[in-house]
């Protein structure tokens, strides 16, 4: 049995057969609808599976990467090394508690916690609701959007460090700022979040989360797959609109373009690869450096490369 075999073989063992997909196209699972194949996909139902495959990877050296839905990821037209761990697929549970409390796996989706949320009459998620992530995603980049952001009402969050432990960190060891936590530093894995929510009408609730919606769908190019904003909003300034006084809106390599609704936007109009996003990703940071003297950092996450 060869090395990869092996690999196969054990991950099948810690997952079940039909969990592990191997040299699965990540374009399947980014919303950029970008990137090569992963050497092995996995979809992990339990905790316990994570912390094998964790485990299986320090053992065999092996690149681990974790991916909620994909949704600030841009995947290499050549595809990631090693396993990507998904976590949105299976690890998905949302549960209730009391005193407003929710506590949801890492893999559970944002619009799913909102409408349980507001369905029990539960407000301070509105903000998160069309953020088309997982609450691990969210958890480990304080995602945020108009006046929420997830570090308003995370209590505590659990995690597997690289080196096998599971533990709970409350709010203030999570050291969230904008787009950064200490789990992202660390290299930690989110396995669930803890929310504290406040109890109000539910009919409210949806009244905002129907305003916010209306307010992403006049800005936003929903319409075209991208990552969301593609650069972190410089200190004292917005980049779409640095990216427009640099005469960048509508800037277009191979398939990729500078949307022309949202200038924050870098769009997959079609037949995009990762290097076109890469280059007009370039372009913009080059073009806004010299137009302004500001460097725009990606927010987007970009995988093997
Ligand atoms: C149309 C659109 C609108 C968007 N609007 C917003 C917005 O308003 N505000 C905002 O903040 N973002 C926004 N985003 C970006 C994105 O949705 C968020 O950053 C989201 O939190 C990413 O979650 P995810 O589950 O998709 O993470 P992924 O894209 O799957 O992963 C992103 C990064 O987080 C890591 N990661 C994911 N889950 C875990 C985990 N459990 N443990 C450890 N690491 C993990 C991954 O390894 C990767 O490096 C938008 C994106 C799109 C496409």
């Amino acid at each position: 049995m060869d090395a990869g075999d092996f690999l196969t073989h054990r991950l099948q063992n810690a997952v079940g057969r039909d969990n592990v997909f191997e040299q699965e196209p990540l374009c399947r699972h980014t919303t950029f609808q970008i990137g090569g194949p992963a050497q092995w996909l996995v979809l992990p139902c339990k905790e316990p599976e994570i912390v094998a495959i964790n485990a299986l990877c320090r053992e065999t050296s092996t690149p681990l990467h974790v991916l909620g839905l994909g949704s600030n990821v841009l995947a290499a037209d050549e595809g990631v090394r090693g396993i990507v761990l998904k976590l949105a697929e299976r690890f998905t549970g949302v549960a209730l508690e009391d005193e407003g409390r929710i506590t949801a796996q890492a893999g559970a989706s944002n619009d799913v916690i909102a409408a349980a949320a507001c369905d029990a009459g539960l407000t301070g998620f509105e903000f998160a609701a069309d953020i088309p992530g997982t609450i691990g995603g969210a958890a480990i980049m304080n995602a945020g959007a108009y006046e929420g952001q997830l570090s308003d009402i995370a209590e505590w969050v659990r995690c597997l460090t690289p080196d096998g432990c599971v533990i709970k960190l409350s709010a203030e060891e999570a050291c969230w700022g904008y787009r950064k936590s200490s789990m992202m530093e660390k290299g930690y894995i989110v396995l669930a979040v803890g929310l504290r929510l406040t109890p109000d009408d539910p009919a409210n609730i949806r009244e905002r989360m129907d305003g916010l919606r209306q307010r992403r769908k006049a800005k936003q190019p929903l319409d075209m797959p991208s990552a969301g904003s593609t650069f972190k909003r410089p200190e004292g300034h917005y980049a779409g609109q640095l990216i427009q006084d640099a005469g960048m809106q509508g800037h277009r390599v191979g398939g990729a373009q500078v949307s022309p609704k949202h200038a924050g936007f870098v769009v997959n109009c079609g037949d995009a690869t990762a290097a076109d996003v890469r280059q007009v990703i370039a372009d913009v940071q080059h073009a806004v450096r010299a137009h302004t003297g500001v460097t725009l950092e990606p927010e987007v996450h970009q995988w093997g490369f």
